[in-house]
């Protein structure tokens, strides 16, 4: 069910708290400074709550629960499916990143995430970067996503890439019956950190890429440096394409997009990218797209912070566990095949046995 459509049958936020599964959502509000966030801590039953902070101008406080909501539970079974041992947390910050932003904005928002005790870990986001995190740590040390001068695992992005890229030729096997990528003509929709990483792993293999961004510029630059075509930003529905990759922002799976897909496949970055996960999980199914679950085949950034934060962190070991992504994701969309389900609900059930497995185990202590 979407989550708006939740609100409406749960009476308030702790109607909609229960039908989603939270532990605990805390507002965060700074006058001097001007902070208003919010983080929300999903469950805790693998671990601390772990899930980056995302700073966007929301259109309403409302919006900005219900992204905050939807991200920390999309975190659970994120780290669940990828055998880690952490929790589902997110927070969001209300405002401007440009103007906003500065050392006190910062560590005063630091200072709430260290209030929790550890249950909620921060990391890098939307509008979030590592110098943001290193103004977060002066004031707490439940932070990830830290420079790599400072001994942390810094810019996840081209882990989140790699394990996209394994999610797809994971799902080109499925539906091709061998996974590579060349020749095969891919849409990438938004070529931001994790976007332009994807397209030269896709160039690399040969495949006809073709992209479309907010901005010109980062468009032209990338059809000059990578060889790509650039396509308008509503084009990319309409392109006769084998795979399109939502690698900007999510809910562009939806009653209006998806008549208009021509692709077998959708595998990208983006969170979220279902707008109704049931509904919309069940219209690709009916329409023969092979729809490789978001959460499991992006959480490559969630596999680099979580190596962070066990310490000796090692780039070539987070690369080798993001490359099980391709196993996971193989193994998501038999099953999905197999009990006619749904790869989301497939992908979801997976996550909640592990949940359950390792908390009755937890409970037995
Ligand atoms: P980013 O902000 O660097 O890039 C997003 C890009 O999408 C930007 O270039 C932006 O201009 C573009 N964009 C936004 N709206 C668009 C639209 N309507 N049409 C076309 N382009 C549009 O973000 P990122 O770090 O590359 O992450 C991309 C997505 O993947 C996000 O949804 C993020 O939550 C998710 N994600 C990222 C990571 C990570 O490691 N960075 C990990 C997991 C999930």
């Amino acid at each position: 069910m979407e989550i708006k459509e939740l609100e409406k049958v749960q009476t308030g936020i702790f109607g909609t708290l229960s039908a989603l599964g939270h532990e605990q959502v805390v507002f965060c509000h700074d006058e001097p400074t001007g902070l208003k966030a919010i983080i929300a801590v999903h469950n805790t039953v693998l671990g601390p709550a772990l899930g980056g902070t995302r700073m966007w101008h929301y259109s309403s406080e409302q919006e900005a629960l219900t992204d905050v909501l939807r991200l920390s539970r999309g975190m659970t079974f994120k780290a669940s499916i990828s055998g880690i041992n952490l929790g589902g947390g997110k927070a969001v910050i209300i405002g401007d990143a440009k103007s906003m932003k500065n050392e006190a904005f910062l560590r005063r928002f630091g200072k709430f995430v260290n209030s929790l005790n550890g249950k909620y870990i921060t990391a890098e986001d939307v509008n979030m970067n590592t110098r943001d995190m290193e103004y977060i740590s002066m004031e707490t040390r439940h932070v990830t996503g830290l420079p790599e001068s400072m001994g942390g695992g810094g810019d996840p992005s081209p882990v989140t890439a790699y394990g996209v890229y394994m999610g797809m030729k994971a799902a080109s096997k499925k539906v091709f019956g061998n996974d590579s990528l060349h020749g095969k003509r891919i849409a990438v929709q938004g070529t931001g950190q994790v976007g332009m990483h994807l397209v030269e792993y896709l160039v690399k293999e040969n495949a006809e890429v073709f992209v479309t961004d907010l901005f010109e510029e980062k468009l032209k630059a990338i059809e000059q440096k990578f060889g790509v075509t650039a396509v308008g930003q509503d084009e990319i529905y309409d392109l006769d394409v084998d795979i399109y990759a939502p690698c900007a922002l999510g809910a562009t799976i939806n009653d209006n997009t998806i008549d208009r897909l021509k692709c077998s496949i959708i595998a990208g970055a983006a969170n979220n990218q279902l707008k109704d996960e049931t509904r919309h999980g069940y219209m690709l199914m009916d329409r023969s797209i092979v729809y490789a679950p978001d959460f499991l085949i992006n959480a490559g950034g969630l596999i680099n912070v979580y190596n962070e934060y066990l310490g000796n962190y090692n780039r070539k070991r987070v690369f080798e566990q993001a490359e099980k992504i391709y196993d996971t994701c193989l193994n998501i969309l038999n099953v999905s095949e197999k009990e006619n389900v749904s790869s989301q609900e497939a992908a979801i059930k997976l996550a909640e046995k592990r949940i359950g497995e390792i908390g009755r185990i937890r409970m037995s202590r």
